[in-house]
């Protein structure tokens, strides 16, 4: 695995937190066992969820100081791979942590703590019957873990999916429902929580695009399962834009970790003029009429 060399093993010193999640079925991998007086985490579903949301806002917090830690529920194993890039990988699941581990390199991230649940597909999709799937784990197991970690790390900054999943992934409106009660649960104080809010604007640019070109824009993605015009109807609105201009480069190269995923990434131009804010929707503390924020730690 590409970051290997810069993994250690948090045991060494036992006078730190019990780093151990083990036994309640939580598998943490490290890249850097230090905690900061700053800490954000970033609770998702899939491997790859972290590097196509809000890379940059990752890069640029780690950067200035901040521990971030990744819950990812689940190693992504339902994930459509080209044969040869499994050569090498005992399966599609260790292929996509080795790609999660090499995106968390890239953009300075410190732990990910893998829930253990098995990924799921679209609604209505057979494997989301599998024992074990996210689909079939009771919210409360899901919400158990996520408190536990919280409990353990104490982030400043929560962020997680809205309520929709982005694009109604069952996994992502699970995490969702999961995590909200988990951040009330683990009582973090003055902590703050946020969902992850895209781009109205370049949604409104793919849909009039697809219109176009005479494709449909409810039928979008490799799989043509994500509904565009669906993901526009129910988009959280915008609390909170982080300026990530600076940070292109380890986006890029977290998004190219996944290559079984994404075979290729957009053109420069259009990474640097899409890439260069990212979007959050701030849950806790509400949001007032007539505040502004740039950055997700003010007032910690
Ligand atoms: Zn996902």
């Amino acid at each position: 695995m590409k970051a290997a060399g810069k993994w250690v093993d948090p045991f060494d010193d036992m006078s730190r937190p019990p780093f151990d999640l083990s036994s309640v079925g939580i598998d943490t991998r490290w890249l850097d066992v230090s905690l900061s007086d700053r800490r954000l985490l970033l609770v998702v579903a899939h491997p790859d969820d972290e590097s196509f949301s809000n890379p940059g806002t990752i890069a640029r917090y780690a950067a200035s100081g901040v521990t971030v830690h990744c819950v990812c529920a689940t190693r992504g194993e339902l994930g459509t791979i080209e044969p040869e890039l499994l050569r090498g990988h005992a399966g599609v699941s260790e292929l996509r942590t080795s790609e999660l581990l090499c995106a968390a390199d890239a953009l300075g991230m410190a732990a990910i703590h893998f829930l253990g649940y098995r990924d799921s597909g679209m609604e209505g999709e057979p494997e989301n019957l599998a024992a074990g799937s996210l689909h079939q784990a009771a919210l409360e197991d899901v919400t158990r873990k996520i408190v536990t970690t919280m409990r353990v790390y104490r982030p400043h900054v929560v962020i997680t999916f809205a309520p929709s999943g982005g694009y109604r992934h069952p996994d992502h409106v699970k995490i969702n429902q999961a995590t909200l009660p988990a951040f009330e649960a683990a009582e973090l104080g003055p902590g703050k929580l946020y969902y992850l809010a895209g781009s109205v604007t370049a949604l409104r640019i793919a849909i009039a695009a697809m219109r176009l070109l005479r494709r449909d824009p409810r039928k979008f993605g490799r799989n043509k399962d994500v509904d565009l015009v669906r993901m526009l109807d129910e988009a959280t609105p915008t609390t909170t834009v982080i300026d990530v201009s600076a940070f292109l480069q380890p986006k890029i190269r977290a998004a190219r970790c996944h290559r079984s995923q994404t075979p290729s990434l957009p053109p420069g131009p259009i990474m640097r003029i899409m890439g260069r804010t990212e979007r959050f929707a701030r849950v806790v503390p509400p949001w007032r009429s007539g505040e502004s924020e740039t950055d997700l730690f003010s007032s910690i």
